[in-house]
């Protein structure tokens, strides 16, 4: 249900505080990857180590701490997670997300997020009533992102009856399902995605080959399936398993990878991942080539490949949007500048092999080129790339949507 999403849960100060150990519990069951921050007040009602255990994670509750801020960060952590949930929600911390408030790490890492966020209340019935903590809510309410999960009526802790009962776990994962099954911004697109190496055989147990893993492709794949895309992967031989929800064509060499693309069109993404094999053997040899006592080395002539993304770029049924990858060792702005150029593609993401060793790493560091403007990503996981990337290819469709409303 929840598989592979990655779910930042903040539990602040409150008794219902120890329904989040069983939301934990709920969310991981559900396949989702969860990272917990416990703030000064629900520390007091959770233990921390309950919490690590549960979410198979460690678990942050200090903002000044010089561990997690060198390994993990609160920009990191903020940023990282595809929802964040608080559960139970404070009145106090409530009003610190209303006030732009960065007192600990709770509310600085809510302040530093660009995620969407599901607030969870849990308060006395006085308090949830109180003018105060009502209009701190409606102007969260006004945020884009933001959707608040209404307490419950009934029964309090502190042995008042009204609204403020957080509400129960499952309640909770449902909504938390339902957003991301909402959350679908390329539904009704499809997109084509190129991943891994091509092999270019030179006889029956030979070829020529390189170490593309596929990694970085594979997320992108599952990036845009995730946000509604209907997604076909044309993949080369790697070790990575085929994404869900994706349909995925596996093929060896470069032309098997073109035709294969050209079969996926027409599409209105295209993304070249793949690290093509830019020559192959001119002439391929059905027997195993034999070496011999008084024979010299085969000489191998090359012929180049069809090179996929320009192809893409200017066929008939050209996608909207083409993306190509540029490995680069030097000059990498002006070298992605000119690839831009020669291969009529709409972005470049490049590289800098040399600065960076991206190749087989689960990590990549990448800067978005295109013809007006750059972005450049932090060091991050493939799969925090692949999502970076699909958030930009979402605000394109989005900034062409409005433009053509405005028409
Ligand atoms: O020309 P270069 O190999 O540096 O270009 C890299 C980009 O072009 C990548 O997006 C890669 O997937 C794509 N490419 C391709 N077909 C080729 C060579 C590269 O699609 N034959």
């Amino acid at each position: 249900m929840l598989t592979g999403k990655k779910i930042l849960l903040i539990i602040s100060g409150g008794i219902a505080a120890y329904k989040s150990l069983e939301l934990i519990r709920l969310f991981k069951k559900s396949g989702a990857n969860v990272k917990c921050i416990v703030t000064n007040g629900g520390v007091q009602f959770v233990t921390p180590l309950s919490v690590a255990a549960l979410s198979e994670e460690d678990v942050y509750t200090d903002l000044f701490s010089l561990k997690d801020e060198s390994e993990m960060g609160h920009i990191r952590l903020s940023r990282e997670a595809d929802l964040i949930v608080i559960a139970p929600a404070s009145a106090n911390l409530i009003a610190q997300m209303a006030y732009g408030l960065a007192e600990d790490l709770a509310s600085t890492t809510l302040l530093a997020s660009n995620r969407p966020i599901m607030i969870c209340p849990a308060m006395n019935p006085m308090m949830w009533d109180h003018k105060a903590t009502q209009e701190n809510l409606s102007t969260l309410e006004k945020r884009d992102g933001i959707q608040i999960i209404q307490p419950a009526d009934g029964l309090m802790a502190c042995g008042e009856t009204g609204t403020g009962r957080m509400r129960e776990p499952e309640e909770v994962l449902d909504a938390v399902t339902q957003h991301f099954q909402n959350n679908k911004p390329l539904a009704g697109l499809s997109a084509i995605v190129t991943s891994g190496p091509t092999f270019e055989a030179i006889d029956p147990v030979r070829f020529i080959g390189n170490r593309s893993s596929g990694k970085q492709g594979h997320a992108i794949a599952s990036a845009l399936a995730s946000a509604g895309a209907s997604v076909s992967l044309v993949a080369g031989p790697v070790h990575v398993p085929d994404p869900d929800g994706v349909q995925t064509t596996h093929i060896e060499s470069a032309r098997e990878m073109l035709s294969a693309c050209e079969d996926a069109l027409p599409a209105d993404i295209a993304i070249c991942v793949a690290a093509v094999s830019d020559w192959r053997v001119k002439d391929y040899t059905d027997q195993k080539i034999k070496k011999g006592a008084d024979k010299a080395p085969p000489t191998l002539e090359l012929v180049e490949n069809p090179d996929i993304l320009k192809t893409i770029s200017n066929h008939a049924k050209r996608p909207q949007l083409v993306i190509g990858f540029a490995a680069e060792t030097q000059n990498l702005n002006d070298n992605a500048a000119a690839k831009l150029k020669s291969k009529n593609c709409d972005w470049i993401i490049a590289n800098n092999v040399a600065k960076n060793d991206s190749f087989g790493n689960d990590k990549n560091q990448v800067t978005l080129i295109a013809h007006n403007e750059r972005i450049e990503f932090d060091h991050a996981d493939k799969t925090i790339i692949a999502r970076d990337i699909v958030t930009e290819i979402i605000k394109h469709f989005e900034t062409i949507q409005i433009k053509q409303a405005a028409e």
